[in-house]
């Protein structure tokens, strides 16, 4: 089952979840609690982090398979080119084949260590996203992903760069692109403006942190690259030593946001869900995104 027909076919928003690779044991054990908590929810996809080493991507690529066997979960694995020669890519990608999972996550990846050091490729290996979304389109009939950033990527000169190569990635066959994270809804109307007057009409879909800890907020300002709000730290900063009263005013926080990019007309939200269910839970409840199969047969709605 592919991503973009999920997305497409749905009769209302949807949402879906990502994960990323156990450490050990005990981290596999809490995953697949969680992957169990969230299955009967019915996401449109669940998708795994590829990481930048070897224990760390075979733990993805078990993973991913084990959810294409043994759960009604439609998977989705991430891959990068990092250190990977080409015909290392076209193994790892026949492999997913092979198991059953036909959507794929393209990205070029950061160095391993400093995100922003020098990108070596690999000698036989590619350089950019756009380069192994052809390489996974040659290959079968995937669907493919790729990723954006609401405010460019921090290794784009400008916005403009920044979408000119957005675009060429897509048009190289990509179904749809998810967003780095951001703060307020406009972050990704604007990103979803600008690949809509390029003329790409790939779906764009947001990413989403549940704030529910300080340490969420930190990886947020993190990974989004930008200065968050200031109306934003007014509302969570004072609650930093108020575990509970953090978590309210957090999922409160993303529910608004959330609630703003559906009414926008975004037809799927993408949780980070940091291999927990409950926050994610909470707000599908909250955003009315459970999916129809959860709802009680008919005849037995009044009883
Ligand atoms: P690219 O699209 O290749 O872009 C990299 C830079 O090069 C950009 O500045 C772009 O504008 C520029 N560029 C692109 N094409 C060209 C060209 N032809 N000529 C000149 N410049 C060009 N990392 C992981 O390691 N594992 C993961 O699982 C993972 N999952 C992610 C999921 C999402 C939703 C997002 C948003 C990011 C994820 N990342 C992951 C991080 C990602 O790998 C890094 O942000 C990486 O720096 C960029 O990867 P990319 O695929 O966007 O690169």
């Amino acid at each position: 089952r592919r991503v973009s027909d999920r997305i497409r076919n749905a009769d209302g928003p949807t949402f879906s979840v990502e994960f990323f690779p156990p450490r050990d044991e005990a981290d596999e054990a809490i995953l697949w609690r969680s992957i169990r908590e969230l299955e009967p929810l019915d996401p449109a996809y669940m998708s795994i982090t590829y990481g930048a080493g070897g224990k760390s991507r075979d733990g993805t690529i078990s993973n991913i398979a084990r959810v294409a066997t043994d759960t009604t979960l439609v998977p989705m694995a991430h891959l990068t080119a990092v250190d990977h020669s080409v015909a290392e890519l076209r193994n790892v990608i026949g492999h997913f084949a092979a198991v059953g999972v036909h959507n794929i996550l393209a990205l070029r990846g950061d160095p391993p260590g400093d995100p922003m050091g020098e990108w070596i490729p690999h000698p036989d290996g590619l350089t950019y996203a756009e380069e192994l979304v052809r390489l996974i389109r040659e290959l079968g009939d995937f669907c493919v992903g790729v990723s954006a950033f609401p405010y460019g990527h921090p290794r784009s000169a400008d916005l403009d760069t920044d979408t000119h190569y957005l675009v060429r990635k897509l048009r190289a066959g990509a179904d749809f692109a998810i967003a780095q994270l951001f703060f307020e809804a406009e972050d990704f109307l604007r990103l979803r403006d600008r690949v809509a007057a390029a003329g790409c009409d790939a779906f764009m879909l947001p990413g989403i942190m549940p704030l529910t800890t300080p340490r969420t907020l930190r990886k947020t300002i993190e990974l989004s690259g930008a200065t968050p709000p200031r109306w934003l730290l007014e509302r969570l900063e004072p609650l930093a030593d108020d575990p509970k009263a953090f978590r309210a005013e957090g999922l409160d926080v993303v529910t608004e946001l959330c609630q703003r990019l559906l009414a926008e007309g975004v037809p799927e939200l993408h949780f980070y869900t940091f291999n927990r269910s409950k926050a994610t839970r909470e707000l599908v409840d909250r955003l009315g995104l459970r999916s129809r199969s959860e709802e009680p047969p008919l005849a037995l709605a009044g009883a």
